[in-house]
């Protein structure tokens, strides 16, 4: 199979915090390997920003060692590499100051795609916004990126909003989930919407609940600090397990079209039921294999906040009417894995003897760790002794389908930077799916919080806290095992 790069228009990339951690292990070395696919052509610049005192050679330097450490060795091609780095050069610049303004504004070149990245801290976005226009750097077709977290509530959000807002229409903001630029999360709606099969289906009457899971071994350790004013429901259930929710409950859009899908996702946001007190579980790691727990990392030992969550949620509309959605994520459990099942419900009808057993359709998209889609489907054990059934996987590994060629995918990051310099909003959430989605979470954990609740600790290694089970065990369900 030979897979098609279209070049894309010649730009300037300004990267603020192009020093930072982000820039090192994601935008970097993701615009490298764009380069070497011929994606990014040889007009084009980027410009890293930041304050620490670096000239062009230092900053290249950076960015070689950023390569050399985050794009894998059959992927670095010294030729490249060195073409690469002469198309970036680097601006000390203060968000909060005056110097570097200037040299910005004389380093962009009129007639290319003009983007900012914003890859520094949320607090900076403002003062960032502000000079790019005092200084006449910023016209009315740049581009911005802005990174998660976008607020931790919807007042911070809206005030957010508010700040681009004054320098930015929303036609120029791309708000960064870089799980929408994952390949299955696309190819969610290309099998929903390119595929007659699954459609009809698609709806309570057949499916009987759908599981997404966003499960992780690292710890919180080295970030605890930083991690404990967020929690798991705030770093990945309002942004991230939104989305992918999104994605499987919308409506059918009418195009494939940036505000045509924005507007059926923020439908689904909208209809999201309020989540009750009973149909959550939220957990922290214990201490365990000599590692400590949650509590020690976060460095408070009387901290309520949770590295997991489990809950479960409706859509209060025709569609899905009936089916529940349960979600769950975690640090520390026992596998690196994310997954969205869609569980569909029993035959009307069984013609065949209990004995020869059943077993539920589950359509599997995983995320990680290898990107793929699953199709449970029961069959006739194979040999003579009578009609017994058995449930074999249709599998779709996309490393499989794609050979060596799975390596050239790109990774959400290049695709969404290139979605940026293409002007394609579609993988990018608008301001109003984001407030949405805060409004929706804020009253959850403004309850857990009034009502004091703490989290329950659970064995690092294992599947989260034993409530978690309980959660589905009441309705009838169960769990997907959590495993690589
Ligand atoms: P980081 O490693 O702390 O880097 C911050 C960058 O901002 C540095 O380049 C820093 O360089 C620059 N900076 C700080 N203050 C500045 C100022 N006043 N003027 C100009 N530049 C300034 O942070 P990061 O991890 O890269 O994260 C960047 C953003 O991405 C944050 O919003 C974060 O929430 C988000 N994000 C990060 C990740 C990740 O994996 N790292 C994932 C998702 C989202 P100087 O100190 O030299 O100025």
């Amino acid at each position: 199979m030979v897979s098609r790069v279209i070049p894309v228009d010649a730009f300037d990339l300004v990267i603020f915090g192009g020093t930072g951690d982000l820039a090192k292990r994601k935008i970097l070395p993701g615009l490298y390997r764009r380069f070497l696919q011929g994606q990014m052509t040889e007009d084009s610049r980027i410009i890293g920003a930041a304050r620490a005192d670096l000239d062009d050679a230092g900053f290249r330097q950076m960015v070689a060692e950023a390569i050399e450490e985050f794009v894998p060795e059959n992927r670095r091609d010294a030729a490249v590499i060195a073409a690469f780095l002469e198309k970036i050069s680097y601006i000390s610049i203060d968000a909060l100051g005056v110097t570097g303004w200037d040299r910005l504004k004389a380093a962009v070149r009129p007639d290319m795609v003009r983007a900012f990245y914003f890859s520094v801290a949320p607090s900076l976005f403002g003062d960032i916004a502000e000079r790019l226009h005092t200084h006449g750097i910023a016209h009315a077709e740049s581009r911005i990126v802005v990174e998660k977290p976008f607020g931790r509530d919807l007042a911070s959000a809206k005030a957010l909003n508010a700040v681009l807002a004054k320098h930015f229409n929303e036609a120029q903001i791309y708000r960064i989930d870089h799980y929408l630029g994952k390949e299955t999360v696309q190819n969610l709606m290309a099998v929903r919407f390119a595929n007659i099969l699954f459609e009809p289906l698609w709806k309570a009457e057949y499916v009987d609940h759908v599981q997404i899971t966003v499960a992780e071994t690292v710890s919180v350790e080295g970030r605890g600090a930083y991690y404990d004013k967020s929690g798991a429901m705030r770093d990945m259930v309002q942004n991230h397990m939104m989305q992918l929710l999104c994605l499987i409950a919308m409506e059918p859009p009418y195009h494939f079209d940036p505000d045509a899908v924005r507007d059926e996702k923020l439908k689904v946001i909208r209809a999201l039921s309020p989540v009750q007190p009973d149909d959550i579980v939220r957990g922290q790691y214990r201490a365990g294999n000599g590692e400590g727990g949650y509590l020690e990392h976060c460095e408070d030992a009387n901290s309520k906040t949770e590295s997991y969550i489990a809950l479960k949620t409706t859509v209060s509309n025709w569609r899905w009417q009936g089916t529940p959605f349960y979600l769950r994520t975690g640090k520390r459990l026992r596998a690196r894995a994310s997954e969205i099942a869609i569980t569909f419900k029993q035959p009307p009808h069984a013609i065949f003897d209990n004995e020869s057993g059943w077993h539920e359709n589950v359509l599997v998209i995983r995320l990680q760790p290898d990107e793929g889609m699953n199709l449970m489907v029961m069959i006739k054990e194979p040999g003579p002794g009578g009609m017994r059934m058995m449930q074999v996987p249709l599998d779709m590994s996309f490393a499989e389908a794609l050979g060596d060629e799975a390596e050239d995918v790109p990774d959400a990051y290049e695709r969404l930077i290139m979605d940026v310099i293409r002007g394609n909003q579609t993988l990018f959430m608008r301001g109003d799916e984001v407030e949405s989605a805060w409004a929706w979470t804020d009253p959850i954990i403004q309850g857990w919080e009034a009502r004091g609740d703490k989290p329950q600790a659970y064995d690092a290694g294992s599947s989260g806290p034993e409530d978690a089970l309980m959660l589905m065990h009441r309705d009838g369900r169960r769990w997907r095992e959590i495993k690589k």
